[in-house]
C-alpha cells in the first residue's frame, strides 16, 4: 500500500457502494487502491447477484486525475505506459477504467502511480486537460 499524493489528510473522496435499495452499503475511503480493494472484498463476502461500484463522491468539488499503468507481468514492458484516468464526482466505475487515450484497463491488472512516475502515455498527456501537463515537443 503506497502513499498517495492525492490523499489530503483525513479526506475520503472515494465511495464504494455495494448492493441496491435497503441492503445497499456505502463506504468512503481515502484512495482508489483502498476503494477497489474494499469493493472486491465486500463482493467476495456477498451473494453472487450483488453488484458493486466505486467512484468519486458526488460531493467532491472537482474531478481527480489518476495515473495508472499495467502491473508488471500483465503486458510487455513497452506497453506499461502511465495512462491518465479522470474520475468525475458522482460517476460510478466497475472493474475497468478508461484512460484519455481510449485504453480500457481492468482494475485487477493495474497499479496506481504518483503523477510524474513512470513512462507517460503520450496520447493521454495530449488529451488530458491537466493544468500542469508538461509541454510536449511538437512532432
Ligand atoms: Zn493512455
Amino acid at each position: 500500500m503506497g502513499n498517495h499524493s492525492l490523499t489530503t489528510g483525513d479526506a475520503r473522496p472515494f465511495v464504494v457502494a455495494v448492493g441496491e435499495g435497503e441492503a445497499a452499503r456505502q463506504l468512503t475511503v481515502s484512495d482508489p487502491e483502498t476503494a477497489f480493494d474494499t469493493l472486491v472484498r465486500i463482493l467476495a463476502e456477498s451473494l453472487p447477484d450483488v453488484s458493486g461500484a466505486w467512484g468519486l463522491s458526488a460531493e467532491w468539488p472537482e474531478p481527480i486525475s489518476l495515473v495508472v499503468r499495467y502491473r508488471r507481468g500483465v503486458v510487455g514492458e513497452t506497453r506499461r505506459a502511465a495512462h491518465i484516468v479522470v474520475m468525475r464526482p458522482g460517476d460510478w466505475h466497475g472493474d475497468t477504467l478508461s484512460a484519455w487515450c481510449g485504453a480500457t484497463i481492468a482494475i485487477t491488472d493495474l497499479e496506481f502511480l504518483t503523477p510524474g512516475e513512470g513512462m507517460p502515455c503520450i496520447p493521454c498527456l495530449r488529451r488530458a486537460p491537466l493544468s500542469n501537463t508538461p509541454q510536449q515537443v511538437r512532432a
